[in-house]
C-alpha cells in the first residue's frame, strides 16, 4: 500500500486559508482554537475524498455491514488520531512548526468527544478503528448528546460535575445528514384492524413524534483509505409549529413535542455498570434504535428489493442491553412496514441481532416496569408480549411443571420487561467479553439458557487499538519499536513479540527504562500543572485509573497507602522505594460513597504530600478529570498498573491492557482478561493475590463472611480503620468516612467486595511490587516482556474474532 503523499506546502496553504475565511485573520493573528479549528478542516478534506470513495466501494461490491448499535461511544479526540491514521502526523506537525505553532498545544484544543461513561463506550470506540483499520464495513450508531461525560473538578476534596460543553465552539469532523432524517414515535394506542384479505395491521395513534438527525463523523482507518461512520442521532421537533394551525389540543402537542424533542439528546447518563430505571433513558434507547434500524432497513432497500433477506446484508450488534428494543423495532418494520408474517419477521431478527453481555453485577441488569414500558412504547410492547407468550411456551415444553425455569427465563415476570433476556431469546449470539466472564455467564448468571440454547454463547476477549494508545499516545515508546522490529506492529500487534529477544539485551533495556522515565517526567509536569503536585519521576508510579466503583476497590488502594504511611511514620529509617500514588476517577453524580472514596483519596493525598518528615518517599495524586486524552499520557508513564476488582466482578476490563501495552506490571486479581495477560505475559511478570472468582462466588453463597474476625485480629487493619473515624484525615470532623468504615464492618453484608478479606494478600503483593522493582535488571526485562507480549490484547483480533464467528462480513480495498 503507498503511503499517503502528503504536500508540506499545500497543508500549511490550506491551514492559512482556512484561518483567513473563517476568521478573517492572517496566521499570525489566530489564537490556537482557531488554529486547530483550521487544521481539523484541512485534515478533514483529506478524509472525504476517502469517504466518499470507500462509500462507493461498499456499493459496488454489496458489502454486508454491521451496525454497532451503543448508547456510549468515547471516542475521545479526533484530530492526532485521524492524522496518525492517515499517516501524516509527523508531516503536519512539521508544516505546523514552520508555522509557528505546536502540534500538541493544538491537539488540546480539542475537547474529547466524551459520549461515554467508562470501559464500556471506550471498546466501542476501539472496535470502530478496528473495523476501518481492517476494512470491513461498520456503522457505530448512537445517540448526539448535547452534553457528554461531565467535566470533573475537585473542590476541597470533593468531586464537582460541571456541564460538558463539548459542541460549544463546533465540531469540525461532523456532517448533518437532513437528507437522511428519520421520524420516532412515542406513546399513544394501538389500534388494530382486519382488511379484506383477512390481514390484521396496526396502527399508532395519537403519539408524539419526533424528528431523528443524523449526523456523521469519520472513523479513519490505518493507512488503507477506508473510512467509516459513526452515525449519531439529533432530535429536532417535527414541525416549527404554527399557532394559527393549531387548535387547543394541537397546541398542546405541539409544545410537548418540542420539548421531547429538546429534552431527548440532552445528556448522557453518567451511570456506569448501574441501571437507573429512568423514564428519559429508555426513551433515549428507542430513539437511536428506531432511527437507526429505519435507516439500516432504508439503506438495504434502496438495492434490494427482498427483505426477507435482510440478515444477508445487516447485522446488528448490540452493545450490552441498552439497545434490545432493535429487535422489537425490527419486527414491527418488518410486519408493519414491509408486510412480512410474525414468522417470517423473526425469522429475518433472529439472523440479524447479536447481544454482547458486559457485566453479572445484578444493579446493572436493565428492567423496566411494565407499565412505564408500555405507555411510552405501545406497539413494540406487544411485540414483546408475543415473543415473550412463545419462548414461555417452549420453555413449558421443554420444562414442563418448571416455574422456576420460567421465574429466571421469561422476558416479563413481575410487572417488568428483562431486556437481558429479550436479547438472547431474539439474539443469535451471546457473547461474554473475556475468558472468565463468559465461563460464569454459562455456568452461574445464565445457566438456564445456557442449557437451553449453548450454540448461542461465545467468548470474544476485549481488546484495545495499539494506534491510539501506543502510536499516538506514546510515541516515544512506538518509534523505538519500529526501530526495533519494524513498523508491522502497527496493524498486527502480535509482531510486537519481535521484541522479546531485546529483554535480555542490556542496552535495549536501558533504551526503553529510558523511554518510561521520560514518559514520567512527561506526565509529573502534567501532575505540576493539574494538580500543582511535585512528583518524584524515580519513584513507583503505581497507577488505578478507572471509573470509582466499589466492586474496582479503589478503597482497598487507598486502605493499603495509609498502612505504608503508618509503617513509614513509625519506621522512619526503614528501607523503602518512593512510591507516587496515582488516581484516577469519576463517580456517577448520585453515587454517594463513590464520591466519599474521592473525598477519602484528596483527604489522604492532603496529609501525606505535606508531611515533611516522610522525605517525599510516600506521595499521593489524584488526577482530575480522568478522561481518554490525559489517559494517553498516564498509561504511558506507568510502573504499576492496579486492577484490583474482587474476583468475578470485572467482566474483562480495558484499561489493564492498555498498561501492559505501555510496559506496566500488573498487580491484580484474577478477574477478567487479567487472568488472559498472566497466561500471555507469564506468572513471573505480574504480581497477582487475592480470593479467586470461585472463592468469591462460594462466599457469596453463603451469605459473606465476617470482617470482624480481621478487624479484631489483625492489629495493623484495626489501626487503618479506626483511622477512618479517629479524624486522623478529617480533623474537622471526624464522622466524615463513617460511611466507609461502616460498609466495611458492620452493613447488612459487611465488606461486599472482600476488602478486608484481600487486604494482607494484596499488602504482600506490593511488597512484592517494591523486591521486583529494587531488582532493576528483572524489572527492566519484566515490564518489555509485558509490551512485547501484549499481542492477543489489539481491538483487531477481537474484531477479525466477531467477523469470524458472528458477523461474516468481508474485506473491501479502497482505491483512490
Ligand atoms: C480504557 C478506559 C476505561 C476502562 O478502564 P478499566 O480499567 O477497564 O475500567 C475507562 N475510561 C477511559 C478514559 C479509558 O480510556
Amino acid at each position: 500500500m503507498s503511503e499517503f503523499e502528503f504536500d508540506k506546502e499545500e497543508f500549511k496553504k490550506n491551514v492559512v486559508n482556512a484561518v483567513k475565511s473563517r476568521y478573517r485573520k492572517t496566521i499570525d493573528e489566530a489564537d490556537k482554537q482557531q488554529v486547530f479549528q483550521a487544521v481539523a478542516y484541512t485534515v478533514k478534506d483529506y478524509i472525504i475524498d476517502r469517504w466518499i470513495a470507500t462509500h462507493k466501494e461498499f456499493e459496488k461490491q454489496d458489502a454486508k455491514t454491521v451496525y454497532y448499535m451503543s448508547m456510549e461511544f468515547l471516542m475521545g479526540r479526533a484530530l492526532g488520531n485521524n492524522m496518525i491514521n492517515l499517516t501524516c502526523y509527523k508531516g503536519v506537525k512539521e508544516a505546523l512548526d514552520e508555522l509557528g505553532f505546536d502540534l500538541n498545544a493544538i491537539e488540546d484544543e480539542e475537547p474529547d468527544a466524551a459520549l461515554g461513561n467508562g470501559g464500556l463506550g471506550r471498546l466501542a470506540a476501539c472496535f470502530l478503528d478496528s473495523l476501518s483499520s481492517l476494512g470491513y464495513p461498520a456503522y457505530g450508531c448512537g445517540i448526539r448528546y448535547r452534553y457528554g461525560m461531565f467535566a470533573q473538578k475537585i473542590v476541597d476534596g470533593y468531586q464537582k460535575e460541571i456541564p460538558d460543553d463539548w459542541l460549544r465552539d463546533g465540531n469540525p469532523f461532523e456532517i448533518k445528514r437532513p437528507e437522511y432524517a428519520v421520524t420516532v414515535k412515542f406513546g399513544g394506542y394501538v389500534r388494530s384492524y382486519t382488511d379484506a384479505d383477512y390481514h390484521e395491521h396496526y396502527v399508532q395513534e395519537a403519539y408524539q413524534s419526533v424528528r431523528a438527525v443524523p449526523y456523521d463523523l469519520p472513523v479513519v482507518g490505518y493507512n488503507n483509505n477506508v473510512v467509516n461512520t459513526l452515525r449519531i442521532w439529533d432530535a429536532e421537533p417535527i414541525q416549527q409549529f404554527n399557532l394559527d394551525e393549531f387548535d387547543k389540543g394541537d397546541y398542546q402537542k405541539a409544545v410537548e413535542q418540542e420539548n421531547l424533542a429538546k429534552n431527548i439528546c440532552e445528556v448522557l447518563y453518567p451511570c456506569d455498570d448501574h441501571y437507573a430505571g429512568k423514564e428519559l433513558r429508555l426513551k433515549q434507547q428507542y430513539f437511536f434504535v428506531s432511527a437507526s434500524v429505519q435507516s439500516a432497513v432504508a439503506k438495504y432497500k434502496k438495492n434490494h428489493d427482498d427483505i426477507r433477506k435482510l440478515h444477508e446484508k445487516v447485522c446488528f450488534q448490540l452493545n450490552d442491553t441498552h439497545p434490545t428494543v432493535t429487535v422489537a423495532e425490527l419486527m414491527r418494520i418488518l410486519m408493519d412496514e414491509k408486510g412480512l408474517s410474525w414468522d417470517e419477521a423473526w425469522g429475518v431478527t433472529t439472523k440479524c441481532c447479536a447481544y454482547t453481555n458486559h457485566t453479572i453485577m445484578a444493579e446493572a441488569l436493565e428492567k423496566w416496569p411494565i407499565d412505564l414500558f408500555q405507555k411510552l412504547l405501545p406497539r413494540i410492547y406487544q411485540i414483546i408480549e408475543e415473543i415473550n407468550r412463545r419462548f414461555v411456551n417452549e420453555v413449558k415444553r421443554m420444562y414442563p411443571d418448571n416455574q422456576e425455569k420460567i421465574a429466571k427465563m421469561a422476558i416479563l415476570y413481575d410487572g417488568q420487561v428483562k431486556m437481558a433476556n429479550l436479547a438472547i431469546v431474539a439474539g443469535y449470539s451471546v457473547n461474554g467479553v473475556a475468558a472468565l466472564h463468559t465461563e460464569i455467564l454459562e455456568k452461574q448468571e445464565l445457566k438456564d439458557f445456557y442449557e437451553m440454547m449453548p450454540e448461542k454463547f461465545n467468548n470474544k476477549t476485549n481488546g484495545i487499538t495499539q494506534r491510539r494508545f501506543l502510536l499516538h499516545g506514546n510515541p516515544l515508546l512506538a518509534d523505538w519499536v519500529t526501530d526495533k522490529i519494524g513498523d508491522g506492529w502497527i496493524t498486527d500487534l502480535p509482531k510486537i513479540s519481535g521484541l522479546v529477544k531485546y529483554a535480555d539485551d542490556e542496552k535495549s533495556r536501558k533504551e526503553f527504562m529510558q523511554i518510561k522515565r521520560e514518559n514520567k517526567v512527561r506526565l509529573a509536569k502534567y501532575i505540576k500543572e493539574h494538580n500543582d503536585v511535585e512528583v518524584n519521576p524515580d519513584s513507583i508510579f503505581d497507577v488505578q485509573v478507572k471509573r470509582l466503583h466499589e466492586y474496582k476497590r479503589q478503597l482497598l488502594n487507598i486502605l493499603h497507602v495509609m498502612y505504608l504511611y503508618n509503617k513509614i511514620k513509625a519506621n522512619p529509617d526503614m528501607d523503602f522505594t518512593p512510591r507516587t500514588f496515582i488516581f484516577g476517577a469519576k463517580a456517577a453524580a448520585g453515587y454517594r460513597r463513590a464520591k466519599l472514596t474521592i473525598k477519602l483519596i484528596n483527604s489522604v493525598s492532603d496529609v501525606i504530600n505535606n508531611d515533611k518528615s516522610i522525605n517525599g518517599k510516600l506521595k499521593v495524586v489524584f488526577i482530575e478529570n480522568y478522561r481518554v486524552s490525559n489517559a494517553e499520557i498516564i498509561f504511558a508513564a506507568a510502573d504499576v498498573s492496579e486492577q484490583i476488582s474482587t474476583a468475578s466482578k470485572e467482566a474483562s476490563g480495558t484499561g489493564n491492557m492498555k498498561f501492559m501495552l505501555n510496559g506496566a506490571m500488573t498487580l491484580g486479581t484474577m478477574d477478567g482478561a487479567n487472568v488472559e495477560i498472566v497466561k500471555e505475559v507469564g506468572e513471573e511478570n505480574a504480581v497477582i493475590f487475592g480470593l479467586s472468582a470461585d472463592e468469591v462466588i462460594e462466599y457469596e453463597l453463603n451469605g459473606g463472611y465476617n470482617p470482624l474476625d480481621i478487624y479484631n485480629s489483625d492489629e495493623e487493619i484495626r489501626r487503618v480503620l479506626n483511622q477512618l473515624v479517629d479524624g486522623t484525615y478529617s480533623p474537622a470532623d471526624h464522622e466524615l468516612f463513617r460511611d466507609l468504615y461502616n460498609a466495611l464492618l458492620y452493613d447488612g453484608v459487611a465488606d461486599r467486595y472482600f476488602i478486608l478479606k484481600d487486604f494482607r494478600s494484596y499488602a504482600e503483593a506490593q511488597e512484592k511490587i517494591e523486591a521486583k522493582y529494587r531488582d532493576k535488571d528483572g524489572w527492566a526485562k519484566s515490564v518489555m516482556l509485558n509490551t512485547a507480549r501484549s499481542g492477543k490484547f489489539s481491538s483487531d483480533r477481537t474484531i477479525e474474532e466477531y467477523v469470524r464467528d458472528i458477523w461474516h462480513l468481508e474485506k473491501v480495498k479502497v482505491e483512490l
